[in-house]
């Protein structure tokens, strides 16, 4: 089988407690199958990601014995290839320049206070398809359609579907600053790093579908996707950067890894967090593998 997994984190925080059940679960899941496990540096978004956080993740995951296979990547330093991409989705008509401002994205979205269903998330009203075609500054987005919903089963939550370009309609591809999106850069890197396998925490769920129809659009193929459960705060809300969740403590290496492996029902485990590492390799195998399912 050749299984690749990878950890993705982006260096706008230090590694906290549902960080690390991410980077723990693909983990575990690349040694389960055999497989190879990489880790990709998501500072796509240099503005918001903190210089020397890169350095102080791969720290705190080398002191849990999370060890990838080959030297980390760096999304910073991959922008040709996001480049290639957007090319390649112009050559096709399948992105436009979008001119809005944050204003006017504002106003679109209608009165405050107004229900939005979806995260709060703006359903772009498609408003600079046909109004901006000769402008050669602001953000690319991509031209989703009316098409069938995008559907696909996760290995954990069972089939899913999302029909983009109702749901969250033209999604952006790199912004007037010129960063590329995250689902541009995801996509590519999945592919060309050959990941076969996203293991991920139950918050990027939702954006499983725009980045298969990314994959349809560039012709790349789709990962198998498992989203893990969360880790919840005390206060029951999901553990973020935004909500100021703790680093982990990497004093306490085992103690961070114990904490991660309970959320996912491995049990409690003694010794090096290299030891405590091969028996839940062991356990993950009866209590995740039997979810696998091969790839189409
Ligand atoms: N960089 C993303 C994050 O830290 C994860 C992306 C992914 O796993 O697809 O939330």
């Amino acid at each position: 089988m050749n299984y690749v997994g990878r950890f993705a984190p982006s260096p706008n925080g230090p590694l906290h407690a549902g960080s690390l059940l991410a980077a723990l679960a693909s983990w575990l899941d690349a040694r389960a199958h055999g497989g190879r496990w990489l880790l990709r540096i998501e500072d796509v978004d240099r503005p918001r990601c903190a210089p020397g956080l890169d350095r102080i993740i791969l720290r705190q995951l080398s002191d849990c014995a999370l060890l990838p296979d080959e030297p980390p990547v760096w999304q910073s330093q991959r922008s040709a290839l996001y480049q290639q991409a957007l090319d390649q989705l112009l050559a096709h008509d399948l992105a436009y320049r979008c001119v809005c401002s944050r204003r006017q994205l504002r106003s679109a979205q209608g009165p405050p206070g107004q229900n939005r269903p979806r995260h709060a998330e703006l359903i772009y009203p498609g408003t600079c398809r046909t109004r901006a075609p000769g402008a050669s500054t602001g953000a690319w987005r991509l031209r989703t359609d009316a098409s069938a919903p995008i559907g696909w089963n996760d290995r954990r939550l069972g089939p899913q579907q999302q029909d983009v370009h109702t749901q969250v309609g033209d999604f952006v591809l790199q912004r007037a600053d010129g960063c590329f999106g995250y689902q541009l850069a995801v996509v590519v890197d999945d592919a060309a790093q050959g990941i076969s396998d996203v293991v991920r925490g139950e918050d990027l769920c939702d954006n499983t579908a725009r980045q298969i129809l990314l994959q349809r659009c560039l012709g790349l193929p789709t990962p198998r996707y498992l989203h893990t459960p969360l880790v919840l705060g005390a206060n029951g809300e999901k553990l973020s950067k935004q909500n100021g969740a703790l680093a982990i403590d990497t004093s306490a290496p085992l103690a961070a890894l114990n904490q991660a492996a309970a959320a996912l029902g491995l049990p409690a485990q003694g010794g090096s967090p290299g030891d405590a590492l091969y028996a839940w390799v062991a356990a993950w195998r009866q209590r995740w593998a039997p979810l696998y399912n091969p790839l189409p």
